[in-house]
């Protein structure tokens, strides 16, 4: 019956100073989100004290009925938002989902081409020491060193010379839309599954503005804790019955056992949420900021420092800030917003000369600020600052650099974040 503050104040104080951090500064990493207080209630429920291994109706232990109906609500909710005939709720974050594909429907040793993790795949797409690397044949394609684009003339050439059971389309750190269409019609030509990992961009096909892939794809994944700002967590989507029930297998048992119920809870009222039409709006907000960002970032004063933002620009939450002809390297570049109170992650480029813990490029996302109720003009005010940052440092003049702190401040300020959500200490 102790409150947390009572029984362990280290770790309540330090949950307390989350809190402020987040509140203090801005956000920007392009993963990350500010989830709904009613998202975080359920997810801090009596539901994390269930064990209900199996499917709603299905289930090895009994007092299942009412994570049954929960579990259920997040299914049909999640199957609607993104049309999707069948769905499983239960991965317990994005990797797992992406192990719980791997799993149903293809064998170790199997060949699998997914984007190069140094062009803006993910680990779990193929990197060496990750699971996908160590169990499957991976054919990395990657992005032409032009356009900085996915080459897909090179996705069909590979996937005819390789023959893969598997093509795994999406990505983590990429600027511009994926072609589903394109790449179901290069699997179909050499018998393999489509894949789409759809975890950076879901809150936009949530909204219809970004094209879906679960048309086109044999299977869908998506993390629920980015641009669809719920729980951490992850889903997966068919349109299949065959594979769908391979899939839900592969999930339970296959890869895990009890599903956390309270996230599911978390994942139900994430999925509400985003079926409505302020969602939608959120989601544009988060849209014109990046491009805001993206225009700011390519203007004559940031371009005369050698600093420009891959591809020209962007058509998704994020932007990557291209370093490679500038003498800021990414950790640098992460270090000094960090120093006026603005949150985001270095990340190689693609051909990035720099190693992979320095970096050439910074990943800058604005689902978070978005959700913060950020407008155009507060992205331009953000993405001015961003601009003279980066200006001031290849400048040498880091004096400029406390009132561009101040003007963060002003800016988070005028935004609050869970204004009304209690501390634990208190
Ligand atoms: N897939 C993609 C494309 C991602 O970007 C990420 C996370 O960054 C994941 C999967 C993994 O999600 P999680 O961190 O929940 O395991």
């Amino acid at each position: 019956t102790q409150s947390l503050a009572e029984l362990d104040p280290e770790v309540a104080q330090r949950i307390d100073a989350e809190l402020a951090r987040q509140q203090r500064g801005l956000e920007m990493i392009a993963s990350e989100n500010h989830t709904a207080q009613a998202v975080m209630q359920a997810q801090g429920s009596v539901l994390t004290n269930k064990y209900a291994e199996g499917y709603p109706g299905r289930r090895y232990y009994g007092g299942c009925e009412e994570v049954d109906v929960i579990e259920t609500l997040a299914i049909e909710r999640v199957k609607e938002l993104f049309g999707a005939k069948f769905a499983n709720v239960q991965p317990h974050s994005g990797a797992q989902a992406n192990a719980s594909v791997y799993h149903a429907l293809v064998r170790p040793g199997d060949t699998v081409l997914g984007l190069n993790l140094a062009h803006g795949g993910h680990l779990t797409h193929g990197m060496k020491i990750n699971f996908s690397g160590r169990l499957f044949n991976i054919v990395p394609y990657g992005v032409d060193e032009e356009t900085n684009l996915v080459d897909m003339d090179e996705v069909e050439r590979l996937a005819i010379e390789h023959q893969p059971k598997m093509i795994v389309a999406g990505w983590s750190a990429y600027p511009r839309q994926l072609d589903f269409a394109r790449f179901r019609a290069i699997a179909d030509k050499v018998g393999a599954y489509l894949f789409v990992d759809m975890a950076h961009f879901a809150g936009l096909v949530a909204t219809g503005l970004h094209p879906s892939p679960v048309p086109h794809a044999h299977v869908v994944t998506s993390t629920t804790h980015k641009t669809l700002a719920g729980p951490r967590g992850g889903i997966i989507l068919s349109n299949d019955a065959e594979i769908a029930k391979k899939l839900n297998s592969a999930v339970f048992p296959g890869q895990q056992g009890g599903p956390l119920e309270h996230v599911i809870a978390g994942k139900a009222v994430a999925f509400k949420i985003a079926a409505s039409a302020e969602f939608k709006e959120r989601q544009q907000r988060t849209l014109a900021g990046a491009r805001i960002l993206a225009e700011r970032l390519t203007q004559a004063d940031v371009a005369a420092k050698g600093i420009s933002v891959l591809t020209g620009g962007t058509d998704v939450h994020l932007v990557l800030v291209d370093l490679r002809n500038s003498e800021l390297d990414g950790q640098q570049a992460e270090d000094l917003l960090a120093q006026v109170e603005i949150t985001v992650n270095r990340n190689s480029v693609p051909f990035d000369p720099r190693p992979p813990m320095t970096t050439s490029g910074l990943r800058i996302g604005t689902p978070a600020l978005a959700t913060r109720g950020f407008s155009e003009e507060a992205f331009a005010e953000v993405a001015e600052i961003i601009a003279q940052t980066l200006i001031a440092w290849a400048e040498g003049d880091i004096g400029a650099l406390p009132e561009l702190k101040a003007r963060v401040l002003e800016l988070a300020a005028a935004h609050p974040l869970y204004p009304n959500l209690k501390k634990i200490g208190e």
